[in-house]
């Protein structure tokens, strides 16, 4: 099932409950404006490479556009007008005062020099920055893109219209990043792991976690949930998974993929399986947390963790989503379980806005209140509904919109 679809589907599942009116599907569902440029770029070797940078920018009804830019060989408009429209609904569930946008472009960052990057990611916003900006669309990291990255998109937009930090969040924290920024979206992973356990008297101790992804979110989630006393017992990578009964020695495994480029090929003090029994353990926790789609019709009545945290963005489809649900199986969906990232992207926003700097600890407090707040608020729609949490959060984020869209007038 294509991206676009699948949220789609998970849009009209909550708007039934909501009874909302077909034309304001149609409204809610359309994106504002979608933007395909040409980025010529002359590579190292002196060739040209034509790419095609995306930037999809969904809803401002509640404030300006917020979301990352990913650079990964499957980016195209489908993906990117999905990812779109789960910033809105990412957004509106954590009651960021923000609409939804995503961008990309379709390549593989790991076949190119810093230079060549350095210089695609120049030209794309060459192409784009009149569109964005710290009162219309502030874009982010993501997949294939990092605060290096961000640093240029900065460079560049200031280029044409002066000074301004908030035009961009993730940026190194020498340049007007937040503290805390490397490690929110794993972190609140972590911290709503913590409120859902406690909502279903669960112990981190007696939590036998299995995780997949060891990259940005994967292994500060891994680093918050051993620190809490989960037991993680698996993680993996693309080089695979790494299993152990007894539970995994998390801050040795950091520490070998920080020596090992990131990844822990050649790690040898677990048992090697693969991402796709790393899915099935017989675990308490499941934590996807790399790619989306990875839990399908066929593998989702294999699952036997009764929790899944939803990491990644997308991981579950569907069609494995009915299925989940008719198990009894406690799905925490993307757009909370993730939005700690753009959470703190909101405060490096506001850190810039205000020319003030807030500490690393006064970054995680205020974190965990907003992540906290919005657990009970989708906690709560859930209970009183009778609903799954996914179309609970739904529920939330797409009446929140759908009153702002109606407040502020078409
Ligand atoms: P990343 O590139 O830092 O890490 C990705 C991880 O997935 C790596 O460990 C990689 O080895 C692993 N991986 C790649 N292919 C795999 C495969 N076939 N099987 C198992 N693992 C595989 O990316 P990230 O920033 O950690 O993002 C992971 C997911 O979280 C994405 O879906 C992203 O959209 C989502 N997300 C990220 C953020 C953020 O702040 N970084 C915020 C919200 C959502």
């Amino acid at each position: 099932m294509k991206a676009f679809e699948a949220t789609r589907l998970y849009f009209e599942k909550a708007a039934d409950r909501l009874q909302l009116r077909d034309d304001y599907r149609t409204l809610l569902l359309t994106p504002k404006r979608e933007v395909q440029v040409q980025v010529p770029v002359e590579m190292d070797d002196g060739r040209v490479v034509t790419y095609i940078g995306y930037r999809v920018q969904h809803d401002d009804s509640r404030g300006p556009m917020k979301g990352g830019l990913r650079y990964h060989p499957d980016v195209d408009l489908d993906e990117v007008r999905s990812l779109a429209a789960l910033m809105t609904w990412k957004t509106a569930v954590v009651n960021l005062p923000y609409g939804g946008a995503k961008g990309g472009i379709s390549l593989d960052p790991k076949k190119h020099t810093r230079k060549e990057l350095e210089r695609i990611t120049r030209k794309f916003i060459d192409q784009i920055h009149d569109v964005i900006g710290p009162d219309s669309d502030i874009p982010a990291p993501d997949m294939g893109t990092n605060s290096e990255t961000m640093a240029w998109v900065r460079s560049q937009w200031e280029k044409y219209h002066g000074f301004g930090p908030a035009c961009v969040t993730g940026k190194p924290a020498e340049l007007y990043g937040a503290e805390g920024r490397e490690e929110a979206t794993g972190r609140g992973v972590g911290i709503l792991a913590f409120k859902l356990l406690g909502r279903l008297g669960r112990k981190p101790a007696q939590c036998r976690v299995a995780l997949q992804g060891f990259g940005n979110v994967g292994s500060h989630a891994a680093k918050f949930l051993h620190e809490a006393e989960f037991k993680l017992v698996a993680v993996s990578d693309a080089t695979g998974g790494y299993y152990k009964r007894d539970g995994l020695d998390i801050p040795k495994m950091l520490h070998y993929a920080l020596e090992h480029k990131g990844t822990l090929e050649g790690y040898t003090e677990a048992e090697k399986i693969s991402n796709s029994e790393l899915l099935e353990l017989d675990v308490e926790l499941l934590v996807p947390a790399a790619l989306g789609g990875v839990i399908t019709k066929e593998n989702a009545g294999r699952i036997k963790a009764p929790m899944i945290i939803e990491g990644a963005n997308g991981p579950t489809q569907p069609d494995a989503d009915e299925i989940l649900e008719s198990r009894g199986t406690v799905v925490l969906p993307d757009i909370l379980a993730n939005a700690g990232g753009v959470t703190v992207s909101y405060f490096e926003w506001v850190q810039n806005r205000q020319h003030y700097k807030w500490s690393l600890n006064r970054v995680r407090q205020e974190l965990d209140s907003v992540l906290t707040q919005a657990f009970e608020q989708v906690w709560q729609e859930a209970q009183s509904r009778k609903v799954s949490l996914r179309t609970a959060a739904y529920v939330l984020a797409i009446h929140r919109v759908h009153r702002a869209t109606m407040l502020g007038g078409l």
